[in-house]
């Protein structure tokens, strides 16, 4: 038998079984943060399973140092999680540690990226050997990480999807595949769903549609939005539409192939076609399951139906996998083929370097020849050597460690837990997903399926991660809870995690009985 990372012994473990809960530390002044957590019955924490790492100690800048350089020099745009952020020092495979040696489980992945797990041996060992070797050169030369990595990527496609483009990052991405589809068809209206986020670039904000991302300042031209075929917020949906092993609760008189749901978000599809752009347009961008807006399912068939109406009228269809691909989804390594569909254009980033930024477009010889033959495209970064030495490990990672298989048997095993709290809370409207990516919608109650209020779902949120687990948040209103662990979790630690949101709903429940006393 091979034996994989996950498969390794844990119980020489140099660490607790459960995050520390410390004393108030005068240096680093982390102790309040556990003040939540202080006052959870000991009894009802769930223990966390045993890790064989043991993380460095942490030397450097004092905590309130790092909230001041923050303040003066970073980003004023709030976008860190928790009343006092998280300061982390090292991560190893799906364990986190913060600067006091407490360990986390992550099942956020840094927003969905960290795909074989954080500083991987073999993926480590690749890149500090590039490292030595050769940093960058720009595509003006070549060098073989690029011309291996490409052919190692194509292999992965179906044809006619062989050209790569190598770029930074997923707006980047985006905007090259946006570029390419309006140079290719000569045409400039591009639709998205509503709720869709496909990057914050200035170029990319016209895909994106999320209120608030959207700048006062048009940048959007061409760009329409359409009906989200949500399942579960939408008008239609029912207990048969979703490509997951967990269906809303809404019941569904359809036939099981002849799903009416389907039938009725493509009528709204044919009504954008029909008033909002011109007779004909430049493409239609789709995640194959929405990451940003709470890993969000559309209709069995619905993109089948909506790629053929696009190309009728001369666009091309853009599958943004950027969250779902590389094996994620588990069924199949991209998303668009659990769907049905073959797109011209795919967009990856995230997952691709498991952290380290690299992204690329891939088309058809036909698109790449029309992207060419009307402008010149560069970029600096761009498939370095680096960046393509990683990606290849990436790649070998996956295949070698059997991690799609992993996030088919792992994920469908949590997808099926997580819905058993479903059943167990009111809040928990719907647990949707496919693989190792999953959401889990906070609702005041199943009956209005309107969002818990945001401090409510915030205070959860905290908990869990007092619990020592980290996960993420998506919707439009924050909503829901995004689960999206390191490909190579086991079963172990998706029971801790479905306990950790049990002991955390407990808590909340708690809280509401005695602000009714
Ligand atoms: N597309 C999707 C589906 C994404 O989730 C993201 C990032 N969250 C992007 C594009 C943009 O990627 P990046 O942040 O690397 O620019």
């Amino acid at each position: 038998m091979t034996l994989y990372w996950r498969h390794l012994p844990r119980t020489w473990c140099l660490n607790t079984s459960a995050p520390r809960i410390t004393k108030a530390c005068p240096a680093l002044n982390l102790g309040a943060s556990w003040a939540s957590i202080a006052k959870l019955d000991l009894h009802t924490k769930p223990e966390m399973p045993p890790c064989d790492f043991s993380p460095e100690r942490y030397q450097s800048l004092a905590y309130n140092r790092v909230l001041e350089i923050h303040k003066q020099h970073l980003s004023p745009v709030g976008t860190a999680y928790f009343r006092k952020p998280l300061l982390l020092h090292q991560g190893h495979m799906e364990w986190l540690f913060d600067v006091e040696g407490n360990r986390y489980l992550d099942f956020f992945s840094g927003i969905v990226t960290v795909s074989v797990g954080h500083c991987h041996p073999k993926v480590t060992a690749v890149a500090q050997a590039q490292l030595s070797r050769l940093w960058h050169t720009s595509s003006v030369f070549f060098h073989t990480p690029m011309h291996e990595y490409a052919e190692k990527l194509s292999a992965l496609l179906p044809e006619p999807l062989k050209v790569i483009f190598l770029v930074n990052s997923g707006s980047e991405a985006n905007d090259l595949a946006m570029l390419m589809a309006r140079a290719h068809t000569q045409n400039t209206d591009i639709i998205t769903f509503r709720g869709a986020y496909h990057g914050c670039s200035p170029y990319t904000l016209g895909l994106t549609n999320v209120g608030k991302f959207k700048t006062k300042l048009s940048s959007t031209l061409g760009c329409q939005s359409t009906m989200c075929p949500d399942v579960f917020h939408g008008p239609w949906g029912g207990s048969r539409c979703r490509d997951s092993p967990v269906q809303t609760t809404r019941k569904c008189s359809c036939a099981p192939d002849c799903c009416e749901a389907k039938d009725q978000y493509i009528e709204q599809f044919k009504d954008t076609l029909n008033t909002s752009v011109a007779k004909s347009i430049a493409g239609f961008f789709a995640e194959p399951i929405q990451g940003g807006n709470g890993v969000v399912q559309y209709p069995k068939g619905f993109l089948k139906e909506a790629f053929q109406l696009v190309r009728e009228k001369g666009g091309v269809c853009i599958a943004d996998e950027v969250q779902t691909g590389f094996g994620r989804l588990g069924s199949h390594f991209w998303g668009f083929q659990a769907q049905g569909v073959l797109p011209d254009i795919v967009t990856m980033a995230k997952g691709i370097g498991n952290g380290f930024p690299m992204a690329a477009v891939v088309t058809t010889p036909e698109i790449a020849r029309s992207l060419a033959e009307s402008l010149l495209h560069f970029n600096t970064f761009g498939g370095s050597p680096l960046a393509c030495a990683i990606g290849s490990a990436v790649l070998e990672v996956i295949q070698e460690e059997k991690l799609q298989e992993n996030s088919n048997e792992v994920g469908t095993y949590a997808l099926q837990k997580f819905a058993q709290l479903r059943d167990e809370f009111d809040i928990v409207g719907d647990v949707r997903g496919k693989g190792l990516m999953i959401g889990m919608e906070m609702v005041q109650d199943k009956m209005s399926r309107q969002p818990l209020p945001i401090e409510e779902v915030n205070q959860i949120h905290e908990d869990c991660k007092n619990l020592g687990l980290l996960v993420g948040r998506g919707g439009l209103f924050s909503q829901t809870f995004r689960i999206a662990p390191p490909m190579c979790i086991a079963k172990a630690e998706a029971d801790f995690a479905v306990e950790v949101f049990r002991c955390a709903f407990n808590q909340h429940m708690e809280r509401r009985a005695k602000s009714h006393c």
